[in-house]
């Protein structure tokens, strides 16, 4: 797959063992984990032939696999569509940038210069690449099984961290509080608008407003109601796709 002689021997023999220490595993093949860490920008700046986009597109299939076995078993009577939209979020960017600077995968970027003194490091599309590429080189040096149990290992604890943190799986009113917080300072407030029905199935209408902004949401409980309203808020504010796809 790759050009065997290319030498590689930039990379530090000690830089690639601490990465190794971090992934709790050596590779057979150094030049594989090499190749992983080297971006498009600087293989155009040192004339190599290959950088990690290879390795990234087949890590980005292990990674889909293997989250995609862990889904099922931890939410058996999930059906596929909301399955695959638990995927897609936990395979996206956002989410595997985070994975990545869980092991601080940044340090270990080789980056041309530009994109160096931009940042690169710390950009959460790089970081997601490359988290991609390192398993990439994971499932071709020690095979799927063991790129399994590193990922089980390493990083499905913090996945579930951040799915737990989601916004579209679970509490839209924490996440509205932690984005207006955030980005106006300020907190969302709630209020019963309307409640009508026997009590026993009672249905209540809460506003939810931030700054000139209001949305209603309607439920059974004064809870689900103002989920409601705070799901339709983080739609009026862009940051939920308000489409219903994900
Ligand atoms: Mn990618």
């Amino acid at each position: 797959m790759f050009s065997p002689k290319e030498d590689l021997d930039f990379v530090k023999e000690e830089k690639l063992a601490e990465l190794e220490r971090r992934l709790g595993y050596s590779f057979k093949d150094k030049g594989l984990l090499k190749r992983a860490l080297i971006h498009r920008s600087f293989a155009f700046e040192r004339d190599l032939k290959e950088n990690y986009e290879v390795l990234e597109f087949l890590g980005d299939a292990v990674i889909g696999l293997i989250v995609s076995e862990e889904l099922i078993k931890r939410f058996p009577d999930k059906r596929e569509g909301e399955l695959s939209q638990i995927r897609a979020f936990l395979v996206s960017e956002p989410s595997l940038s985070k994975l990545a600077k869980s092991i601080g995968l940044g340090e270990f970027l080789y980056l041309g210069k530009g994109e160096k003194r931009s940042g690169g490091k710390e950009k959460s599309s790089i970081l997601c690449d490359v988290f991609e590429s390192v398993f990439g080189a994971l499932y071709l040096d020690a095979g799927f099984e063991k790129a399994r149990e590193i990922f089980k290992k390493n990083f499905l604890p913090l996945m579930w961290e951040i799915l737990e943190r989601a916004p579209t799986y679970k509490d839209f009113k924490s996440y509205l509080q932690e984005i207006t917080q955030r980005e106006y300072k300020t907190l969302p407030q709630y209020r019963i608008v309307k409640a009508v029905g026997p009590e026993h199935d009672k249905e209540f209408t809460v506003e939810c407003r931030v700054g000139e902004l209001t949305t209603t949401g309607k439920g059974k409980t004064k809870k689900a109601a103002e989920q409601k309203a705070a799901e339709e808020m983080l739609k009026a504010l862009g940051v939920v796709d308000g489409s219903g796809e994900s």
